[in-house]
This record gives structure tokens, sequence and C-alpha cells, in this order.
């Protein structure tokens, strides 16, 4: 769609760091801020959206800079939202993304409710990798979470995913107690039957209202200790510095699975990843109390030179640690997901 003009060509390249050497490879770039499920520790569902279209980033907005954070030294590109399989056209942008030279790896993050209509041609247009966000195995439990009748919809689009030859399709589970926790060895089974990797993700306190208390959180430990009631479970060792995930293999089932501990063990040390909101702010941490406005200069006219050192600057200064993992007082962020991009 846009003329193409190469990201990052391997002349020159030097790793993007912030100001305490950290490297930044990843970008998660929210579409959109609108979802279709009411999940009520995600969103909130009296919460204004961000209103006019014109506000959200356009595709070439988004392309142009990508293709020059992608320059710079990002090497993935994770789409979210809201639920970005609401963006209409969404497999343009992703051909164009595709089609940035020195991208790696572009990926996205969907509740499912779509993709039996949109997996194949997302695959078509280059999307690499789908994590699938599923929070309970049964049906009655997985609607009510969401507020709608969704489940049939979201295996079909889990089949349909699986069918369309991703290099790699994964489960997302949010654990609360109370909510779901009851579910962690159905999950590894379910995982193991549907061919797809399930990661069990720590709730993490983002925005008033998200009903976060920290004795909702299912911690790792926890998880592993449910899970080895049944099997044996053997750590993996970790595979990339970078990787926010710790994994397990399951013997018996043959099966692995992957813990985020993002609450009991914070890996700010080794995080890679700044955010840009579905209106165009960039984030340089999940727990950012600011942020920064790219929108504004993308549309005030500027260079792409003067786009990459803004975007330099901002990155220099990304926080050392989002929060405090075990601190009483961890701060609960000023946007929720939806509108950050999770
Ligand atoms: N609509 C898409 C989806 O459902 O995957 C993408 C956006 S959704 C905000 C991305 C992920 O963020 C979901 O897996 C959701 O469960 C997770 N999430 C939202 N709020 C969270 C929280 N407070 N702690 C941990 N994960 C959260």
């Amino acid at each position: 769609m846009f003329e193409k003009i190469g990201g990052c060509t391997g002349k020159n390249m030097k790793p993007l760091l912030d100001g305490i050497g950290r490297k930044i490879t990843d970008l998660r770039l929210s579409v959109t801020d609108r979802c279709n499920f009411y999940c009520s520790y995600c969103r909130d569902a009296m919460a204004p959206s961000i209103g006019q279209r014109s506000e959200i980033l356009s595709f070439e907005e988004i392309y142009r800079m990508s293709r020059i954070l992608v320059g710079m030294g990002i090497e993935k590109i994770r789409l979210t939202g809201g639920e970005p399989l609401l963006r209409r056209k969404i497999e343009m942008l992703v051909r164009d993304l595709s089609g940035i030279s020195g991208l790696r790896d572009l990926a996205m993050t969907t509740n499912g409710y779509l993709l039996k209509w949109k997996a194949a041609g997302l695959r078509e247009a280059g999307l690499r990798r789908i994590n699938f966000s599923m929070d309970s195995t049964r049906e009655e439990r997985f609607d009510k979470l969401v507020g709608c009748h969704a489940f049939a919809k979201v295996l079909d689009g889990l089949q349909a995913a699986l069918a369309a030859g991703f290099d790699r399709v994964r489960l997302n589970t949010v654990l609360i107690r109370g909510m779901n926790d009851d579910e962690i060895l159905d999950f590894v089974e379910f995982g193991k039957r549907m061919g797809a990797q399930v990661r069990f993700i720590e709730f993490m306190p983002l925005g008033e209202g998200n009903r976060w208390r920290k004795d909702l959180v299912v911690t790792a430990e926890e998880i592993l200790a449910a899970v080895s009631t049944k099997y044996s479970v053997l750590p993996i060792p970790r595979s990339d510095s970078g990787q926010t995930s710790r994994e397990y293999h399951v013997p018996a089932l043959d099966t692995i699975f992957g813990i985020i501990p993002s609450v009991s063990i914070p890996f700010c040390d080794r995080c890679s990843r700044i955010r840009i909101t579905a209106d165009g702010h960039l984030r340089t941490c999940l727990f950012s109390a600011s942020e920064a406005d790219v929108k504004k200069h993308l549309r005030s006219g500027v260079s792409d030179d003067e786009m990459e050192r803004f975007f330099r600057d901002q990155i220099y200064q990304k926080e050392a640690a989002g929060h405090q993992g075990e601190s009483p007082d961890l701060a609960t962020s000023c946007r929720r997901m939806p509108t950050i991009g999770g």
C-alpha cells in the first residue's frame, strides 16, 4: 500500500539502548482501544473510549513510525489493543509492516472471536505468530467472564489459527484467585489437546478500578505447585536473555507451559519493550506515569531524522523499574490495558 522504504539496512546498525543499557527490541502497538469483550479486570465498561476516529493513528502513521523504529533497532512488533481484529482492514497494515526490512517478527494478541474469518488472510499477509487470550476452558464461565456468548466462536478461531500455519499459536491466561485459579491443570491439559502452548500471566495492577488486590494474584510458585499435584514438571533453561516467561516441560503430557511472573518476580532489568497507544502515545513501561506524544510529532511534519531523535530521547529515559513487586505500595498505572495495548 505504501511506498516501501527499507527499515534497518544492517549497515551502521547500533543496538537501541536505554539509559541503563537495556537493549530495546520489542514494540507493542495498540491499533484500537475498542474491544468486543467486557472482561471486568481488564476494561471499564463505563469508561469512554478514545473518541474521535482522527485521534487514532492511521495505518500510514503506524507504518512510518514502525519503519523508523525498526531502522533504529526494533526487531519485533506485536499488534494489540483493545481488540486488534476490530480495526478495519487490519490485514492491510499487517502486509505493510511485514514488508519492513529488518523486522524479524510480527505477532498479534487477540481474543480470537473474529479469527475464524481472519486467520488465513492474516497469515497470508505476513503475520507470524498469534497469542490468544483465554481465561477459562469452561463455556459457561468463559461467557460470563467476557460478557457475551463467545466461547464457541473463540474455539473456532483457535482451530482456524492452528490450521492457518502460524509459526506459533499460544494461549495466554490471566489467573485471578476465586475467578479461574481452579483451572490451572485444565489449562495445561487443554493446551496439550489443542496443540497450543499455555502461558499463565500474573494479574497486574493496571489503572484505577481494575479491582487488583495483591491477594488476588496467583503467583508463579502457586501455579507450579498446582501443576505438580498431578504431573512432574521440569524447568526449561531460558533461550533468550529478554525472555519474560519461565517455561516448563511436563514429560507425562509431552507439553510445555509458561508463566509470566510480572508481579511476584518482576523482570524490569531485562525489559526490552516499548508501547505505542492507539492514540499515538509512547509508553516506555507498562506502568509509566507519563507518556510522550508521538502523534503530535508525526502530524507536525517533522523529518524522519527528527522523529528518530525524539524516539531516542524518550527511550533513553525508560524507567528502571515499573513497580516494586513485593512492596506494599505497588503503584497503579494511569491507564487500563485496552488503551495501553496489552
Ligand atoms: N483484545 C486482545 C486480547 O484479548 O488478547 C488484546 C488486548 S488485551 C488488553 C491483552 C491481554 O492483556 C489479555 O490477555 C488480557 O487478559 C491481559 N490483561 C488485561 N488486564 C490485565 C491485568 N491487569 N493483568 C494482567 N493481564 C491483563
